[in-house]
């Protein structure tokens, strides 16, 4: 089967090999297997049903909810001479008669549907008929609520699955699935967790850096300087901050588009195809831009601010480099954007995925402080295992000396004990300082040992050295009304001098008193 898969790709795509989860992906299907399939954007996750379309007997469906999306595969898919539609809400009620007319005569290797669709039973109904060896679930971390793309029409596959009279074999395809998420899509569509095929999360020409404690304007300026002609995405979090960034590369002659919701869909449209026709070589945008844009050519991505979370900022930050070149990704951080995020987090509208939300948040800042590998925190994030060092990254090619910063650690994890551990971190570091603050001396935390042991250095320093111990997890934070931080396992193993932590960094102030765990 799978030398018939070959065949197709070649005859059909024009690709000489697989790349290595497609061959996989592919073989467990045309073996009758669900599977859940994982791939990076940019990863070749279509032609993973796209190949055994052609390979087995009558129509795949395909699940997707990008319409721009759609028309784009099923344009390239009639180029390449597949038989194939889409049915979505662009189609008039005449072209969608045909199309289903059509699709029941068998006429296609695919059919793409909006997961809306799967709303109407007189369509699903007329599914029916249509002979369907495998539904392709395009996106597939939408059907999670753990994901951060959650759509209550994708809730209706699972319903689908079972409405033909042979079972079709399900393949489940997504790019931005944590341990959590891809658990859940696989007990929501019944595939067998082991049937997951999960590769090329990393991306070898990428470059990662955080930038920390920098004046944001006047790197990105000095950066798209540096950078001059070459296609660069800059992210912001919010409108405000895309339309000052704008504003400011603008004034200085950059070449410059700007994407946010605040524009109409004509702007939105015009400033996209600046930026994809390389009339603007700058784009500057919020997380509304992105989907779908198929622009290989973007040398650089940088993050204004710090995303929500980790899945965002992969897929964002993944968008450079999609030719294979080398291409750098930038995340600008400040702590600030940490209160930012929090409040936008607490605007959203479904009150019970805060939790979640907060705590993939907390994963997003500990990348920011991790001094680790950067490429292998995103890659181990996303659940691959046995991830070796970039050595390309900001941190890989750290030449700093790391210093042991055991005593210092213990020095604030035990201070967070004797607080109670149910404080935030400027509260601990109040403590640590010695600040003469309202709250610090109404709670008589001027009378712990720990009082001022971290006096001279300023409440901020240590704010960012507490951010660091998280990343290292011997803190945990717990996301109630406010964050409260704790000593975890790994902490309790530092304080009893089991664990050993370095820095490259060194916050040493007084040694440790006696009577100090
Ligand atoms: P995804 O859906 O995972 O984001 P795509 O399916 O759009 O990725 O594929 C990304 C790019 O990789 C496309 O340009 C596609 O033509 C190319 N591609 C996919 N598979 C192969 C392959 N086996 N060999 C070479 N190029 C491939």
């Amino acid at each position: 089967m799978i030398t018939k898969a070959t065949t197709v790709l070649r005859d059909y795509f024009g690709y000489d090999s697989f790349r290595t989860g497609q061959e996989k992906v592919i073989s467990n299907v045309l073996s009758g297997k669900d599977t859940l399939c994982v791939m990076p954007t940019g990863g070749g996750k279509s032609i993973c049903y796209q190949v055994p379309a052609l390979v087995m007997e009558g129509t795949v469906l395909v699940i997707s909810p990008l319409i721009s999306l759609m028309k784009d595969q099923v344009d390239a898919l009639h180029e390449a001479g597949i038989a194939a539609a889409f049915i979505n809400s662009s189609l008039s009620t005449e072209e969608y008669r045909e199309t289903m007319d059509r699709a029941e005569r068998g006429e296609y290797r695919l059919l793409y549907v909006a997961p809306e669709r799967l709303d109407s039973t007189a369509f699903t109904n007329r599914l029916r008929s249509i002979y369907v060896p495998m539904i392709a679930i395009d996106e597939a971390h939408c059907i999670s609520q753990w994901g951060h793309d959650f759509r209550p029409s994708y809730r209706n596959i699972r319903s689908i699955i079972s409405i033909f009279d042979e079972k079709p074999i399900v393949l489940a395809l997504t790019a931005t699935a944590t341990p959590d998420v891809r658990e859940d899509i696989c007990r929501q569509l019944d595939i067998t967790e082991a049937n997951t095929v999960m590769t090329g999360f990393e991306r070898s020409n990428l470059t990662f850096s955080v930038i920390k404690g920098q004046d944001r304007d006047k790197f990105v300026k000095e950066y798209v300087k540096k950078n001059d002609g070459e296609a660069g995405i800059i992210y912001a979090a919010t409108r405000k901050a895309v339309d000052s960034v704008y504003e400011m590369l603008r004034k200085s002659g950059v070449a410059v588009a700007k994407y946010h919701a605040g524009l109409s869909d004509v702007e939105r449209q015009l400033e996209q195809d600046r930026f994809l026709m390389d009339e603007a070589t700058v784009m500057v945008a919020t997380n509304a831009f992105g989907m779908g844009i198929d622009k290989s050519n973007i040398r650089y991505v940088i993050h204004y601010q710090m995303p929500k979370n980790m899945e965002s900022y992969y897929q964002e930050a993944g968008r450079a480099g999609r030719d294979g070149l080398d291409s750098d990704c930038t995340l600008l951080f400040s702590s600030q954007d940490v209160h930012t995020q929090r409040f936008l987090i607490d605007q959203s509208q479904d009150e019970g995925r805060i939790p979640a939300e907060l705590e993939k948040l907390q994963s997003m800042i500990d990348f920011c402080h991790t001094e680790t590998c950067l490429q292998k925190f995103i890659i181990t994030y996303f659940g691959e295992k046995d991830v070796v060092a970039c050595g390309r990254c900001a941190n890989c090619t750290d030449t700093r000396e790391s210093s042991d910063v055991t005593v210092d650690v213990q020095m604030v994890l035990s201070c967070v004990i004797r607080m109670g551990q149910r404080f935030g971190k400027t509260m601990i570091a109040q403590v640590l300082t010695g600040s003469r603050n309202k709250k610090v001396l109404e709670f008589g935390f001027d009378k712990l040992t720990t009082y001022g042991l971290m006096k001279g250095r300023n409440t901020k320093e240590i704010s960012d050295f507490i951010e660091f111990i998280i990343s290292e997890n011997c803190l945990s934070v717990e996301n109630g009304q406010f964050p409260i931080i704790y000593v975890s396992e790994r902490g309790k193993d530092v304080l009893t001098g089991k664990v050993k932590i370095y820095r490259k960094v060194s916050v040493v102030t007084k040694q440790i008193t006696n009577d100090d765990p």
